[in-house]
Protein backbone atom coordinates (compact mmCIF):
# COMPACT_ATOMS: atom_id res chain seq x y z
CA UNK A 1 0.00 0.00 0.00
CA UNK A 2 1.41 3.58 -1.06
CA UNK A 3 0.24 6.61 0.75
CA UNK A 4 -1.42 8.79 1.84
CA UNK A 5 -0.38 10.47 -1.23
CA UNK A 6 -1.48 13.12 -3.66
CA UNK A 7 -2.11 12.62 -6.96
CA UNK A 8 -2.04 14.86 -10.26
CA UNK A 9 -5.52 15.58 -11.17
CA UNK A 10 -7.07 14.85 -8.09
CA UNK A 11 -8.06 16.82 -5.11
CA UNK A 12 -7.30 15.09 -1.57
CA UNK A 13 -5.49 12.05 -0.74
CA UNK A 14 -5.04 8.55 -1.68
CA UNK A 15 -4.04 5.68 -0.83
CA UNK A 16 -2.84 2.95 -3.95
CA UNK A 17 -3.08 -0.45 -3.55
CA UNK A 18 -0.36 -2.66 -5.61
CA UNK A 19 -1.06 -6.14 -7.07
CA UNK A 20 1.13 -7.52 -10.61
CA UNK A 21 3.06 -4.78 -10.56
CA UNK A 22 0.16 -2.53 -11.41
CA UNK A 23 -1.89 0.18 -9.48
CA UNK A 24 -5.01 -2.45 -8.62
CA UNK A 25 -7.01 0.63 -6.19
CA UNK A 26 -6.94 3.91 -5.47
CA UNK A 27 -8.72 5.37 -2.15
CA UNK A 28 -9.81 8.32 -0.94
CA UNK A 29 -8.49 8.84 2.71
CA UNK A 30 -9.07 11.21 5.01
CA UNK A 31 -5.56 12.04 6.00
CA UNK A 32 -2.99 14.45 4.99
CA UNK A 33 -0.82 13.89 1.81
CA UNK A 34 2.55 13.07 2.93
CA UNK A 35 4.05 13.46 -0.33
CA UNK A 36 3.02 13.70 -4.19
CA UNK A 37 2.82 10.57 -6.30
CA UNK A 38 3.67 11.34 -10.33
CA UNK A 39 4.15 8.98 -13.00
CA UNK A 40 7.54 7.71 -13.04
CA UNK A 41 9.81 10.00 -15.15
CA UNK A 42 11.17 9.05 -18.96
CA UNK A 43 14.19 11.64 -19.88
CA UNK A 44 14.09 11.38 -23.65
CA UNK A 45 17.36 13.53 -24.51
CA UNK A 46 20.37 12.92 -22.50
CA UNK A 47 24.10 12.57 -23.87
CA UNK A 48 25.49 9.35 -20.93
CA UNK A 49 28.98 9.10 -22.72
CA UNK A 50 29.86 13.35 -22.45
CA UNK A 51 28.09 13.82 -18.92
CA UNK A 52 30.15 15.20 -16.25
CA UNK A 53 33.19 15.79 -18.51
CA UNK A 54 34.36 18.92 -18.37
CA UNK A 55 36.73 21.40 -20.21
CA UNK A 56 39.64 23.67 -18.91
CA UNK A 57 36.86 26.54 -19.74
CA UNK A 58 32.86 27.11 -20.43
CA UNK A 59 31.87 26.92 -23.93
CA UNK A 60 31.18 29.97 -25.69
CA UNK A 61 28.74 28.53 -28.25
CA UNK A 62 27.51 25.10 -29.31
CA UNK A 63 30.09 25.65 -32.30
CA UNK A 64 32.59 25.98 -30.03
CA UNK A 65 31.34 23.41 -27.58
CA UNK A 66 31.76 20.82 -30.28
CA UNK A 67 35.58 22.30 -30.67
CA UNK A 68 36.01 21.77 -26.73
CA UNK A 69 34.79 18.42 -27.05
CA UNK A 70 36.89 16.58 -29.16
CA UNK A 71 40.12 16.01 -26.96
CA UNK A 72 37.78 14.98 -24.49
CA UNK A 73 36.51 12.19 -26.83
CA UNK A 74 39.26 11.20 -28.62
CA UNK A 75 41.48 10.21 -25.07
CA UNK A 76 38.70 9.32 -23.44
CA UNK A 77 38.63 5.28 -22.90
CA UNK A 78 35.42 2.57 -23.03
CA UNK A 79 35.86 2.72 -19.22
CA UNK A 80 35.72 6.25 -18.88
CA UNK A 81 32.24 5.95 -20.90
CA UNK A 82 30.77 3.32 -19.12
CA UNK A 83 31.08 5.28 -15.88
CA UNK A 84 30.27 8.78 -17.29
CA UNK A 85 27.07 6.60 -18.08
CA UNK A 86 26.63 4.76 -14.77
CA UNK A 87 26.66 7.59 -13.03
CA UNK A 88 24.36 9.82 -15.28
CA UNK A 89 21.77 6.59 -15.40
CA UNK A 90 22.15 6.47 -11.22
CA UNK A 91 21.42 10.00 -11.04
CA UNK A 92 18.62 10.01 -13.37
CA UNK A 93 17.21 6.86 -11.41
CA UNK A 94 17.47 8.65 -8.23
CA UNK A 95 15.38 11.69 -9.40
CA UNK A 96 12.54 9.28 -10.59
CA UNK A 97 13.71 8.17 -13.83
CA UNK A 98 12.55 5.32 -15.39
CA UNK A 99 13.09 5.16 -18.92
CA UNK A 100 16.55 7.22 -20.28
CA UNK A 101 17.23 8.23 -23.71
CA UNK A 102 20.62 8.82 -24.47
CA UNK A 103 22.83 9.58 -27.65
CA UNK A 104 26.10 8.13 -27.96
CA UNK A 105 28.56 9.79 -30.70
CA UNK A 106 28.97 8.07 -33.50
CA UNK A 107 32.99 9.25 -35.08
CA UNK A 108 36.36 8.68 -35.70
CA UNK A 109 36.92 10.31 -32.08
CA UNK A 110 35.20 8.20 -29.86
CA UNK A 111 35.62 4.88 -31.85
CA UNK A 112 33.64 2.13 -31.00
CA UNK A 113 34.60 2.74 -27.59
CA UNK A 114 31.77 5.26 -26.74
CA UNK A 115 28.80 2.93 -27.51
CA UNK A 116 30.59 -0.17 -25.86
CA UNK A 117 31.03 1.85 -22.85
CA UNK A 118 27.38 3.03 -22.85
CA UNK A 119 26.12 -0.26 -24.07
CA UNK A 120 27.59 -1.36 -20.94
CA UNK A 121 26.09 0.86 -18.63
CA UNK A 122 22.85 0.39 -19.76
CA UNK A 123 23.07 -3.37 -18.83
CA UNK A 124 24.48 -2.73 -15.37
CA UNK A 125 20.97 -1.07 -14.60
CA UNK A 126 18.86 -3.28 -16.65
CA UNK A 127 15.45 -4.31 -14.53
CA UNK A 128 15.64 -0.78 -13.18
CA UNK A 129 16.38 1.73 -15.90
CA UNK A 130 15.08 0.85 -19.07
CA UNK A 131 17.68 2.48 -21.72
CA UNK A 132 17.46 3.85 -25.24
CA UNK A 133 20.76 4.06 -27.38
CA UNK A 134 20.44 6.28 -30.13
CA UNK A 135 23.14 6.07 -32.69
CA UNK A 136 24.48 9.60 -33.12
CA UNK A 137 26.08 10.15 -36.40
CA UNK A 138 27.92 13.95 -35.43
CA UNK A 139 29.31 16.47 -37.39
CA UNK A 140 32.28 14.21 -38.37
CA UNK A 141 29.84 11.53 -39.62
CA UNK A 142 27.81 12.10 -42.64
CA UNK A 143 25.09 9.85 -43.21
CA UNK A 144 25.38 10.86 -46.49
CA UNK A 145 28.55 9.88 -47.39
CA UNK A 146 29.74 6.03 -48.35
CA UNK A 147 31.80 5.90 -44.92
CA UNK A 148 29.17 7.87 -42.69
CA UNK A 149 26.63 5.36 -43.95
CA UNK A 150 29.14 1.98 -42.92
CA UNK A 151 29.87 3.77 -39.51
CA UNK A 152 26.20 4.22 -38.71
CA UNK A 153 25.20 1.04 -39.79
CA UNK A 154 28.02 -0.68 -37.61
CA UNK A 155 26.74 1.18 -35.12
CA UNK A 156 23.30 -0.32 -35.17
CA UNK A 157 24.47 -3.81 -35.56
CA UNK A 158 26.20 -2.78 -32.32
CA UNK A 159 23.38 -2.24 -30.18
CA UNK A 160 21.96 1.02 -30.53
CA UNK A 161 18.04 1.19 -31.01
CA UNK A 162 17.26 3.98 -32.77
CA UNK A 163 19.54 6.48 -35.45
CA UNK A 164 20.25 10.06 -34.74
CA UNK A 165 22.25 12.85 -36.48
CA UNK A 166 22.88 16.24 -36.85
CA UNK A 167 21.92 17.10 -40.74
CA UNK A 168 22.65 20.66 -40.29
CA UNK A 169 26.27 20.16 -39.85
CA UNK A 170 26.80 18.72 -42.78
CA UNK A 171 27.62 19.72 -46.41
CA UNK A 172 24.27 18.90 -47.90
CA UNK A 173 22.09 19.17 -45.25
CA UNK A 174 19.20 18.36 -46.96
CA UNK A 175 20.49 15.23 -48.69
CA UNK A 176 22.15 14.19 -44.76
CA UNK A 177 18.56 14.40 -43.48
CA UNK A 178 16.97 12.07 -46.29
CA UNK A 179 19.93 9.37 -46.44
CA UNK A 180 19.33 8.98 -42.30
CA UNK A 181 15.62 8.15 -43.08
CA UNK A 182 16.80 5.61 -45.62
CA UNK A 183 19.07 4.13 -43.41
CA UNK A 184 16.49 4.39 -39.98
CA UNK A 185 13.27 2.90 -42.52
CA UNK A 186 16.22 -0.25 -43.97
CA UNK A 187 17.50 -1.22 -40.08
CA UNK A 188 13.66 -0.84 -38.72
CA UNK A 189 14.16 1.34 -36.15
CA UNK A 190 12.98 4.75 -35.48
CA UNK A 191 15.09 8.49 -35.63
CA UNK A 192 15.83 10.87 -33.11
CA UNK A 193 17.63 13.91 -35.26
CA UNK A 194 19.13 16.94 -33.35
CA UNK A 195 17.00 19.45 -35.72
CA UNK A 196 17.56 23.31 -36.32
CA UNK A 197 19.53 23.88 -33.16
CA UNK A 198 20.10 27.38 -33.94
CA UNK A 199 18.09 30.46 -33.45
CA UNK A 200 19.00 31.11 -37.25
CA UNK A 201 15.90 31.07 -39.84
CA UNK A 202 18.13 30.41 -42.61
CA UNK A 203 18.43 26.38 -43.32
CA UNK A 204 15.76 25.70 -41.14
CA UNK A 205 14.69 22.16 -41.74
CA UNK A 206 11.66 20.59 -40.01
CA UNK A 207 8.94 21.79 -42.53
CA UNK A 208 11.46 19.63 -45.05
CA UNK A 209 11.64 16.84 -42.19
CA UNK A 210 7.65 16.39 -42.05
CA UNK A 211 7.28 16.80 -45.95
CA UNK A 212 9.90 13.92 -46.21
CA UNK A 213 8.26 11.53 -42.98
CA UNK A 214 5.22 11.58 -44.55
CA UNK A 215 6.68 10.80 -48.16
CA UNK A 216 8.14 7.71 -46.87
CA UNK A 217 5.04 6.54 -45.24
CA UNK A 218 7.23 6.72 -41.58
CA UNK A 219 5.02 8.26 -39.36
CA UNK A 220 5.38 8.16 -35.32
CA UNK A 221 8.67 6.62 -36.09
CA UNK A 222 10.77 10.00 -36.20
CA UNK A 223 11.27 12.13 -32.82
CA UNK A 224 12.67 15.90 -33.72
CA UNK A 225 14.72 17.30 -31.03
CA UNK A 226 15.27 20.91 -30.13
CA UNK A 227 13.51 22.47 -33.24
CA UNK A 228 14.30 25.87 -31.63
CA UNK A 229 14.27 27.81 -35.22
CA UNK A 230 10.85 27.13 -35.68
CA UNK A 231 10.67 30.22 -32.88
CA UNK A 232 12.52 32.09 -35.42
CA UNK A 233 10.98 31.42 -39.17
CA UNK A 234 8.17 33.68 -40.17
CA UNK A 235 4.58 33.13 -38.43
CA UNK A 236 2.83 31.20 -42.11
CA UNK A 237 5.71 29.34 -42.19
CA UNK A 238 6.00 28.28 -38.41
CA UNK A 239 2.14 27.46 -38.62
CA UNK A 240 2.55 25.31 -42.10
CA UNK A 241 5.40 23.34 -40.61
CA UNK A 242 3.47 22.48 -37.13
CA UNK A 243 0.51 21.28 -38.75
CA UNK A 244 2.95 18.88 -40.97
CA UNK A 245 4.58 18.07 -37.69
CA UNK A 246 1.32 17.28 -36.31
CA UNK A 247 0.35 15.36 -39.37
CA UNK A 248 4.00 13.18 -39.58
CA UNK A 249 3.68 12.00 -36.11
CA UNK A 250 6.72 13.55 -35.19
CA UNK A 251 7.28 13.63 -31.26
CA UNK A 252 9.19 17.28 -30.58
CA UNK A 253 11.86 17.28 -27.65
CA UNK A 254 12.78 20.98 -26.02
CA UNK A 255 15.60 21.06 -24.30
CA UNK A 256 15.30 24.29 -22.35
CA UNK A 257 18.37 23.81 -19.99
CA UNK A 258 20.68 24.08 -23.43
CA UNK A 259 18.73 25.99 -25.64
CA UNK A 260 18.11 28.77 -22.58
CA UNK A 261 22.37 28.62 -22.20
CA UNK A 262 23.63 28.24 -25.48
CA UNK A 263 21.59 30.34 -28.50
CA UNK A 264 21.75 33.57 -28.97
CA UNK A 265 24.73 33.35 -27.12
CA UNK A 266 27.31 35.82 -27.11
CA UNK A 267 28.95 38.72 -24.91
CA UNK A 268 25.85 41.03 -25.31
CA UNK A 269 22.49 39.94 -23.13
CA UNK A 270 20.56 36.93 -25.06
CA UNK A 271 17.49 38.48 -26.95
CA UNK A 272 16.25 35.30 -28.40
CA UNK A 273 15.09 32.26 -25.98
CA UNK A 274 16.19 29.47 -28.33
CA UNK A 275 12.83 27.39 -27.29
CA UNK A 276 10.78 25.92 -29.46
CA UNK A 277 7.24 26.86 -30.11
CA UNK A 278 5.92 24.33 -27.59
CA UNK A 279 2.04 25.92 -27.61
CA UNK A 280 1.52 25.64 -30.63
CA UNK A 281 2.78 22.59 -31.34
CA UNK A 282 0.75 21.07 -27.95
CA UNK A 283 -2.23 23.08 -29.65
CA UNK A 284 -1.90 20.98 -32.71
CA UNK A 285 -1.37 17.73 -31.09
CA UNK A 286 1.85 17.36 -31.56
CA UNK A 287 3.73 15.12 -28.47
CA UNK A 288 6.17 17.35 -27.15
CA UNK A 289 8.62 15.99 -24.34
CA UNK A 290 11.35 18.26 -22.10
CA UNK A 291 14.75 16.68 -21.67
CA UNK A 292 17.75 17.12 -19.57
CA UNK A 293 20.37 16.98 -22.63
CA UNK A 294 23.62 17.63 -21.11
CA UNK A 295 24.55 17.24 -17.73
CA UNK A 296 27.71 19.23 -16.30
CA UNK A 297 30.02 19.20 -19.34
CA UNK A 298 31.42 20.88 -21.73
CA UNK A 299 28.17 22.24 -23.87
CA UNK A 300 26.18 22.75 -20.04
CA UNK A 301 28.05 23.37 -16.72
CA UNK A 302 25.21 22.57 -14.68
CA UNK A 303 22.23 20.41 -14.95
CA UNK A 304 21.46 17.53 -12.53
CA UNK A 305 19.30 14.99 -14.96
CA UNK A 306 16.46 15.73 -12.95
CA UNK A 307 13.27 15.76 -15.12
CA UNK A 308 11.34 18.38 -12.82
CA UNK A 309 14.33 20.49 -13.20
CA UNK A 310 13.58 20.17 -17.38
CA UNK A 311 9.84 21.25 -16.78
CA UNK A 312 10.47 24.23 -14.54
CA UNK A 313 12.42 25.48 -16.92
CA UNK A 314 10.28 24.99 -19.28
CA UNK A 315 7.80 26.85 -17.65
CA UNK A 316 9.52 29.40 -17.34
CA UNK A 317 11.37 29.39 -20.59
CA UNK A 318 8.50 29.15 -22.93
CA UNK A 319 5.90 29.91 -20.79
CA UNK A 320 3.95 26.42 -20.00
CA UNK A 321 1.57 26.62 -17.36
CA UNK A 322 -0.51 23.64 -18.39
CA UNK A 323 0.37 21.05 -15.40
CA UNK A 324 -0.55 18.22 -18.09
CA UNK A 325 1.52 19.19 -21.01
CA UNK A 326 4.35 19.81 -18.24
CA UNK A 327 4.00 15.96 -17.21
CA UNK A 328 3.37 14.51 -20.46
CA UNK A 329 6.88 16.27 -21.26
CA UNK A 330 8.78 14.53 -18.32
CA UNK A 331 6.33 11.51 -18.03
CA UNK A 332 6.54 10.19 -21.31
CA UNK A 333 2.71 11.54 -22.25
CA UNK A 334 1.59 10.20 -18.81
CA UNK A 335 -0.30 12.39 -17.09
CA UNK A 336 -2.50 10.55 -14.20
CA UNK A 337 -1.98 8.10 -11.71
CA UNK A 338 -5.12 5.47 -12.65
CA UNK A 339 -6.01 1.99 -12.01
CA UNK A 340 -4.65 -0.55 -14.58
CA UNK A 341 -1.42 1.59 -14.89
CA UNK A 342 1.77 0.55 -14.01
CA UNK A 343 3.11 0.80 -10.49
CA UNK A 344 5.82 3.09 -12.29
CA UNK A 345 6.17 5.79 -10.06
CA UNK A 346 7.96 8.55 -8.47
CA UNK A 347 7.04 10.10 -4.41
CA UNK A 348 8.60 13.73 -3.91
CA UNK A 349 8.33 15.57 -0.48
CA UNK A 350 5.70 18.05 -2.13
CA UNK A 351 2.28 19.57 -1.55
CA UNK A 352 1.45 20.17 -5.44
CA UNK A 353 3.70 19.81 -8.71
CA UNK A 354 4.12 23.84 -8.26
CA UNK A 355 5.62 23.33 -5.19
CA UNK A 356 7.64 20.25 -6.61
CA UNK A 357 8.62 22.31 -9.79
CA UNK A 358 9.25 25.05 -7.56
CA UNK A 359 11.77 23.10 -4.90
CA UNK A 360 12.53 20.30 -6.70
CA UNK A 361 13.11 18.12 -3.09
CA UNK A 362 15.58 15.63 -3.10
CA UNK A 363 14.88 12.18 -1.47
CA UNK A 364 12.17 10.87 -3.94
CA UNK A 365 11.10 6.97 -3.71
CA UNK A 366 10.90 5.44 -6.68
CA UNK A 367 8.98 2.30 -7.53
CA UNK A 368 8.95 0.59 -10.61
CA UNK A 369 6.20 -2.04 -10.57
CA UNK A 370 5.06 -1.27 -6.82
CA UNK A 371 9.19 -2.54 -5.65
CA UNK A 372 11.48 0.94 -4.67
CA UNK A 373 14.86 0.86 -6.94
CA UNK A 374 17.51 2.36 -5.39
CA UNK A 375 20.26 3.66 -8.27
ZN1 LIG B 1 21.54 16.67 -27.53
Amino acid sequence: MIGPVSLPGREGAYELDVAGGLVAAIRRVDAPAEQLALPAFADLHVHADRAFARASRPARSLADAIELVVEIKRTSTEEVFHERAVRLFRRGLGHGSLRIRTHVDVDELSGERALRGVAAARDDVAGRVDVELVAFATKYTDPATTAGERRVERALAAGADLLGAVPRLHSDPAASLERVLDLARAADVGVDFHLDETVEASGFQLEHLADAVLARGMEGRVTASHCCALASVDPATAARTVAKVAAAGITVIALPALNLFLEDRGEATPRLRGLTLVSELVAAGVPVRFGSDNVGDVFYPYGDADPLEAAWLAALGAHVDDEDVLLAGICGGRTRVEPGDPADLVLVAAESLRDALARRPAGRTVLRAGEVVRG
